[in-house]
């Protein structure tokens, strides 16, 4: 069984964690999607504090 489309996901996701980290951190909302330059954007949801970002481009989704 070829798993290899499981560890490409993986470094997309986390490619586009570490930019939105950067971003958090320079206390911006939005930020350039690293896996195709579009917009992206990151939110915490005031419940939980759990992190959802994505990217209008190519569509990436992430809840953490
Ligand atoms: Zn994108």
């Amino acid at each position: 069984m070829n798993e290899s489309w499981k560890e490409e996901v993986t470094d997309r996701m986390f490619l586009f964690l570490s930019a939105q980290k950067k971003a958090e951190n320079r206390g911006q909302e939005e930020f350039t999607c690293p896996l195709c330059g579009g917009e992206a954007w990151w939110g915490r949801a005031p419940s939980n504090g759990h992190l959802h970002c994505g990217c209008r481009k190519c569509k990436i989704s992430i809840m953490e």
